[in-house]
């Protein structure tokens, strides 16, 4: 009897009669003799809807309040599957994620979690109950609801895994698994059989929205397998593990793209030490992440200053980021929405020759600017207008010929 802790994803519980198959999934899996912990979604947009509803009310709702808000709809959807599985006559019970033990810092609207306190699921499961857990959300050390960020209940199931832990992590969705490109963009895109912690967490963490980067980096640091794959049929989906995979070095293994990226540019900035501290400082203790960072070569003393950041922070990052520049005296600063950024992703391509060239003649023979460019150890990253990421992409997929079969699972 196994220990396994699922998740399903919005789409999968979008209304009644998906929530009903859902349930029929989680009770023949309880049937045949494993122990669960089952996370759900908000349904289908609600958190959208919500959110729309709050900006309705009120120009800036209060962080507090909206967080609140947004965790009752998981909240919904765990009482209908717990419902659902009861008319199934499987005994269930679902928790808010305060009841799950899920305590996190305060930081509202994407709070971490500091700790999981499984003692209420373990007593449940020793009952013999399914658990249904609300995903996205905990509480502070105050008491206070918080939520993870947008996307977030993909980092619950990890994070309760971790604390059980369970076997494995299966995170369902309406897709069967990672694929070698986002297939909204791609048809052609392959699926892959497997994916190392670091590759996805590369991936997602450069715009595959299918897993929470948190989510494959909790996985990668307690080493919990993450199975990806769909709700809808029984397709094996994708192992997410830290297994040696010597057939996939040197390849290109995925492309990322996000279109939702934007660029702020310092003119004039003073060279010397502590400027970089003193603009990147307050936008980390307002949580805004910054993305690739490109300085020019200074002329006189003088020097550019080019980042990147998600489209959502910029209003915030500008306003931050005027108050730095005064401060240390840069002449100007520049914000530009609508820039999007395409990454091709593989353990050992940054090392390996001509995967960088072959990226950049792609791009330029489809007639692509690229503004900026950025890389890891295992990824190369291309800054470009937003309207041009889905040919990127394309042909991207083409160029390194990702459509087709691996050596691995050529037999
Ligand atoms: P859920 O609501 O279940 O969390 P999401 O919409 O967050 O689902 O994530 C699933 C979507 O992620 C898919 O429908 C797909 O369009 C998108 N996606 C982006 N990149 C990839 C990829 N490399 N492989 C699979 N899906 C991807
Ligand atoms: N419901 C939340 C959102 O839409 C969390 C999630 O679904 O992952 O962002
Ligand atoms: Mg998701």
């Amino acid at each position: 009897m196994a220990l396994i802790v699922q998740k399903y994803g919005g789409t999968s519980v979008a209304d009644a009669k998906r929530i009903k198959n859902v349930a029929r999934r989680v009770a023949a899996r309880h049937k045949a003799g494993d122990k669960l912990v089952v996370v759900v979604s908000a349904m289908g947009d609600t958190t959208d809807e919500l959110i729309e509803l709050a900006s309705q009310v009120s120009d800036h709702p209060e962080a507090r309040e909206l967080d609140v808000l947004l965790s009752t709809g998981e909240m919904v959807t765990k009482t209908l599957v717990a419902m659902a599985l009861h008319s199934l006559d499987v005994d269930a019970v679902s928790l808010t994620g305060a009841q799950a033990g899920l305590q996190t810092d305060t930081a509202h609207g994407r709070a971490r979690i500091l700790a999981v306190e499984p003692a209420r699921i373990e007593r449940e499961l020793e009952r013999g109950r399914v658990v249904i857990v609300a995903g996205f959300q905990g509480i502070s050390e105050e008491l206070e609801v918080t939520t993870l960020g947008r996307g977030a209940s993909d980092i619950t199931p990890v994070a309760l895994a971790a604390a059980l832990k369970a076997k494995q992590c299966e995170i369902y969705t309406d897709v069967d698994g990672i694929y070698s490109a986002d297939p909204r963009i791609v048809p052609d895109a392959r699926r892959l059989q497997d994916i190392s912690y670091e590759e996805m967490l590369e991936l997602s963490s450069l715009g595959a929205n299918v897993l929470h980067p948190r989510a494959a980096e909790l996985g990668m640091v307690y080493d919990i397998p993450v199975i990806v794959a769909s709700s809808f049929n029984d397709e094996p989906g994708t192992l997410i593990h830290g297994g040696v995979m010597m057939e996939q070095f040197n390849k290109v293994r995925g492309i990322a793209s996000d279109a939702h990226v934007a660029k702020v540019t310092l003119r004039g900035v003073p060279d010397r030490p502590g400027i970089a501290a003193a603009i990147f400082e307050p936008l980390a203790e307002h949580h805004i992440s910054v993305d690739t960072i490109v300085q020019n070569t200074s002329v006189e003393r003088l020097t550019d200053l080019t980042f990147t950041i998600a489209s959502s922070d910029l209003k915030q990052a500008t306003k931050i980021v005027e108050a730095a520049a005064k401060q240390i005296g840069a002449t100007e600063v520049l914000a530009e929405d609508n820039v999007g950024k395409v990454s091709i992703v593989g353990t050992g391509i940054q090392s390996a020759p001509g995967y960088a060239a072959r990226m950049f003649r792609t791009l330029s023979d489809a007639g692509i600017n690229m503004e900026m460019i950025s890389t890891s150890e295992i990824r190369i990253t291309c800054i470009m207008k937003a309207t041009d990421v889905e040919k990127a992409v394309k042909a991207l997929h083409k160029a390194f010929e990702m459509e087709k079969a691996e050596a691995s699972e050529l037999s």
